[in-house]
Protein backbone atom coordinates (compact mmCIF):
# COMPACT_ATOMS: atom_id res chain seq x y z
CA UNK A 1 0.00 0.00 0.00
CA UNK A 2 1.29 3.42 -0.94
CA UNK A 3 2.33 5.68 2.02
CA UNK A 4 0.32 9.08 2.32
CA UNK A 5 3.63 10.72 0.79
CA UNK A 6 3.50 8.54 -2.02
CA UNK A 7 -0.42 9.43 -2.23
CA UNK A 8 0.39 13.39 -2.21
CA UNK A 9 3.64 13.10 -4.52
CA UNK A 10 0.75 11.59 -6.87
CA UNK A 11 -1.91 13.51 -6.52
CA UNK A 12 0.19 17.09 -5.78
CA UNK A 13 3.83 16.93 -8.18
CA UNK A 14 4.99 15.23 -11.36
CA UNK A 15 5.67 11.94 -10.84
CA UNK A 16 6.32 8.73 -12.90
CA UNK A 17 3.80 6.19 -14.21
CA UNK A 18 4.54 2.65 -15.90
CA UNK A 19 2.67 2.15 -18.91
CA UNK A 20 2.22 -0.16 -21.19
CA UNK A 21 2.37 0.54 -25.12
CA UNK A 22 1.07 -1.93 -28.08
CA UNK A 23 2.79 -5.36 -28.16
CA UNK A 24 2.71 -4.96 -24.29
CA UNK A 25 6.19 -3.39 -24.06
CA UNK A 26 5.91 -1.57 -20.67
CA UNK A 27 7.56 2.50 -20.10
CA UNK A 28 7.90 4.31 -17.29
CA UNK A 29 6.56 7.55 -18.39
CA UNK A 30 6.32 11.23 -16.20
CA UNK A 31 2.84 12.39 -15.84
CA UNK A 32 1.14 15.39 -14.54
CA UNK A 33 0.01 15.68 -11.14
CA UNK A 34 -3.24 13.77 -10.78
CA UNK A 35 -4.97 17.09 -9.49
CA UNK A 36 -3.55 19.20 -12.67
CA UNK A 37 -4.69 16.40 -15.00
CA UNK A 38 -8.15 16.49 -13.44
CA UNK A 39 -8.01 20.38 -14.07
CA UNK A 40 -7.31 19.78 -17.65
CA UNK A 41 -10.30 17.69 -17.84
CA UNK A 42 -12.85 20.28 -16.21
CA UNK A 43 -11.99 22.49 -18.91
CA UNK A 44 -12.31 19.75 -22.05
CA UNK A 45 -15.71 20.86 -22.95
CA UNK A 46 -14.91 24.46 -23.05
CA UNK A 47 -12.53 24.16 -25.25
CA UNK A 48 -14.29 22.35 -27.82
CA UNK A 49 -17.32 24.73 -27.14
CA UNK A 50 -15.14 27.20 -28.29
CA UNK A 51 -14.01 25.98 -31.32
CA UNK A 52 -16.92 25.18 -32.73
CA UNK A 53 -16.69 21.27 -32.45
CA UNK A 54 -18.35 18.98 -30.70
CA UNK A 55 -18.45 18.16 -27.60
CA UNK A 56 -18.56 15.06 -27.84
CA UNK A 57 -18.25 12.34 -25.07
CA UNK A 58 -15.95 15.02 -23.35
CA UNK A 59 -18.64 16.98 -21.85
CA UNK A 60 -19.73 14.34 -19.24
CA UNK A 61 -16.24 13.63 -18.38
CA UNK A 62 -16.24 17.79 -18.03
CA UNK A 63 -18.72 17.29 -15.39
CA UNK A 64 -17.73 14.46 -13.41
CA UNK A 65 -14.21 15.94 -12.94
CA UNK A 66 -15.46 19.30 -12.09
CA UNK A 67 -17.45 17.79 -9.15
CA UNK A 68 -14.51 15.76 -7.87
CA UNK A 69 -12.26 19.03 -8.12
CA UNK A 70 -14.90 21.07 -6.25
CA UNK A 71 -15.53 18.56 -3.95
CA UNK A 72 -11.53 17.50 -3.06
CA UNK A 73 -11.00 21.55 -3.32
CA UNK A 74 -13.70 22.12 -0.48
CA UNK A 75 -11.54 19.54 2.18
CA UNK A 76 -8.44 20.73 1.55
CA UNK A 77 -9.55 23.92 2.35
CA UNK A 78 -11.16 23.08 5.11
CA UNK A 79 -8.66 21.78 6.60
CA UNK A 80 -5.97 24.58 5.28
CA UNK A 81 -7.60 26.91 7.01
CA UNK A 82 -8.35 24.90 10.89
CA UNK A 83 -4.45 24.34 10.43
CA UNK A 84 -3.38 28.01 9.06
CA UNK A 85 -6.22 30.15 10.28
CA UNK A 86 -6.23 31.55 6.17
CA UNK A 87 -7.12 30.47 2.81
CA UNK A 88 -4.23 31.20 0.53
CA UNK A 89 -2.21 29.09 -2.33
CA UNK A 90 -3.47 26.63 -4.77
CA UNK A 91 -4.63 22.92 -3.39
CA UNK A 92 -1.66 21.62 -4.37
CA UNK A 93 0.06 23.52 -1.64
CA UNK A 94 -2.66 23.25 0.41
CA UNK A 95 -2.21 19.42 0.62
CA UNK A 96 1.13 19.55 0.80
CA UNK A 97 0.82 21.81 3.86
CA UNK A 98 -1.87 19.87 5.57
CA UNK A 99 0.07 16.20 4.66
CA UNK A 100 3.16 17.83 5.98
CA UNK A 101 1.31 19.45 9.47
CA UNK A 102 -0.28 15.98 9.97
CA UNK A 103 2.62 14.35 9.67
CA UNK A 104 4.71 16.53 11.88
CA UNK A 105 6.29 15.70 15.34
CA UNK A 106 4.09 17.02 17.66
CA UNK A 107 0.53 16.17 16.04
CA UNK A 108 1.93 12.72 15.20
CA UNK A 109 2.63 11.97 18.42
CA UNK A 110 -0.82 13.86 20.53
CA UNK A 111 -3.27 12.86 17.39
CA UNK A 112 -1.87 10.57 15.03
CA UNK A 113 -5.49 9.97 13.60
CA UNK A 114 -4.96 13.22 11.39
CA UNK A 115 -2.16 11.06 9.50
CA UNK A 116 -4.44 8.09 9.43
CA UNK A 117 -7.63 10.85 7.81
CA UNK A 118 -5.25 12.59 5.32
CA UNK A 119 -4.30 9.25 3.93
CA UNK A 120 -7.65 7.82 3.47
CA UNK A 121 -8.78 11.05 1.97
CA UNK A 122 -5.51 10.69 -0.27
CA UNK A 123 -6.12 7.27 -1.35
CA UNK A 124 -9.78 7.71 -2.18
CA UNK A 125 -8.99 10.81 -4.31
CA UNK A 126 -5.86 9.51 -6.09
CA UNK A 127 -8.60 6.22 -6.82
CA UNK A 128 -11.36 8.70 -7.44
CA UNK A 129 -9.38 11.12 -10.05
CA UNK A 130 -7.97 7.53 -11.95
CA UNK A 131 -11.20 6.63 -12.09
CA UNK A 132 -12.33 9.54 -13.66
CA UNK A 133 -10.20 10.29 -16.21
CA UNK A 134 -9.98 6.56 -17.15
CA UNK A 135 -13.67 5.62 -15.95
CA UNK A 136 -13.97 1.67 -15.65
CA UNK A 137 -17.30 1.11 -17.26
CA UNK A 138 -19.74 -1.71 -16.40
CA UNK A 139 -18.53 -5.11 -18.08
CA UNK A 140 -14.95 -3.68 -18.51
CA UNK A 141 -12.12 -5.78 -16.72
CA UNK A 142 -9.11 -3.58 -15.74
CA UNK A 143 -5.66 -5.69 -16.44
CA UNK A 144 -3.78 -6.64 -19.19
CA UNK A 145 -4.84 -9.30 -21.64
CA UNK A 146 -2.68 -12.07 -20.77
CA UNK A 147 -2.67 -13.10 -24.72
CA UNK A 148 -1.40 -9.54 -26.66
CA UNK A 149 -0.78 -7.92 -23.25
CA UNK A 150 -3.16 -4.56 -24.30
CA UNK A 151 -4.66 -2.89 -20.98
CA UNK A 152 -6.67 -0.55 -23.17
CA UNK A 153 -8.63 -1.06 -26.38
CA UNK A 154 -8.16 1.69 -29.14
CA UNK A 155 -10.76 2.59 -32.34
CA UNK A 156 -11.02 4.96 -34.64
CA UNK A 157 -13.38 7.85 -34.30
CA UNK A 158 -13.79 10.61 -36.68
CA UNK A 159 -10.12 9.43 -37.82
CA UNK A 160 -8.80 10.10 -34.44
CA UNK A 161 -7.37 7.24 -32.23
CA UNK A 162 -9.45 6.61 -29.98
CA UNK A 163 -9.21 4.89 -26.51
CA UNK A 164 -12.67 3.35 -25.90
CA UNK A 165 -12.02 1.52 -22.48
CA UNK A 166 -10.19 -1.16 -20.80
CA UNK A 167 -9.01 -3.89 -23.14
CA UNK A 168 -11.16 -6.50 -21.63
CA UNK A 169 -14.95 -6.74 -21.84
CA UNK A 170 -17.46 -8.87 -20.22
CA UNK A 171 -20.16 -9.54 -22.03
CA UNK A 172 -22.76 -12.13 -20.79
CA UNK A 173 -20.80 -15.32 -19.31
CA UNK A 174 -17.77 -14.92 -21.56
CA UNK A 175 -15.09 -12.35 -21.29
CA UNK A 176 -13.32 -10.95 -24.21
CA UNK A 177 -9.95 -9.26 -25.59
CA UNK A 178 -11.11 -6.34 -27.81
CA UNK A 179 -7.67 -5.69 -29.00
CA UNK A 180 -6.86 -9.10 -30.12
CA UNK A 181 -9.99 -10.99 -29.54
CA UNK A 182 -9.01 -13.58 -27.46
CA UNK A 183 -12.44 -14.89 -25.55
CA UNK A 184 -12.72 -16.78 -22.12
CA UNK A 185 -15.54 -18.76 -20.81
CA UNK A 186 -16.13 -21.38 -18.54
CA UNK A 187 -13.55 -22.59 -16.61
CA UNK A 188 -11.45 -20.22 -18.61
CA UNK A 189 -12.49 -17.36 -17.06
CA UNK A 190 -11.12 -18.56 -13.75
CA UNK A 191 -7.97 -18.99 -15.32
CA UNK A 192 -8.14 -15.54 -16.84
CA UNK A 193 -9.54 -14.21 -13.31
CA UNK A 194 -5.77 -15.40 -11.61
CA UNK A 195 -3.66 -14.35 -14.31
CA UNK A 196 -5.28 -11.02 -14.00
CA UNK A 197 -4.59 -11.03 -9.91
CA UNK A 198 -0.79 -12.23 -10.51
CA UNK A 199 -0.02 -9.55 -12.63
CA UNK A 200 -0.97 -6.89 -10.01
CA UNK A 201 1.00 -8.34 -8.10
CA UNK A 202 3.94 -8.65 -9.92
CA UNK A 203 2.87 -4.85 -10.78
CA UNK A 204 2.85 -3.65 -7.40
CA UNK A 205 6.55 -5.80 -6.61
CA UNK A 206 8.25 -3.98 -8.83
CA UNK A 207 6.24 -0.74 -8.09
CA UNK A 208 7.95 -1.10 -4.26
CA UNK A 209 11.01 -2.52 -5.99
CA UNK A 210 11.94 0.39 -7.93
CA UNK A 211 10.69 2.45 -5.10
CA UNK A 212 13.04 1.39 -2.58
CA UNK A 213 15.84 1.57 -5.56
CA UNK A 214 15.23 5.11 -5.77
CA UNK A 215 15.17 5.42 -1.97
CA UNK A 216 18.46 3.82 -2.01
CA UNK A 217 19.52 6.53 -4.35
CA UNK A 218 18.92 9.66 -2.63
CA UNK A 219 20.49 8.01 0.41
CA UNK A 220 23.99 9.93 1.16
CA UNK A 221 26.75 7.21 0.41
ZN1 LIG B 1 -5.78 -9.43 -26.06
Amino acid sequence: MASLNELVHQLARPHKTMIERDGGRKELVDVLPLLQQLRYACKQDQRGGASGHSTGPSAPLALQATMDYRAIQSVVQEWHVHITGQNYGSIEQQLLTWAAWAQSPSIATHEPTHADDCMVWCQGWVEKIKNTLHPIRKGEIPGACPECHATEAWDNVDGERTRIGHAIAALGGVAKCLNCGTQWQGKDLHALAAKLRQAEVDAAAKAAAMENERQLQLLPA
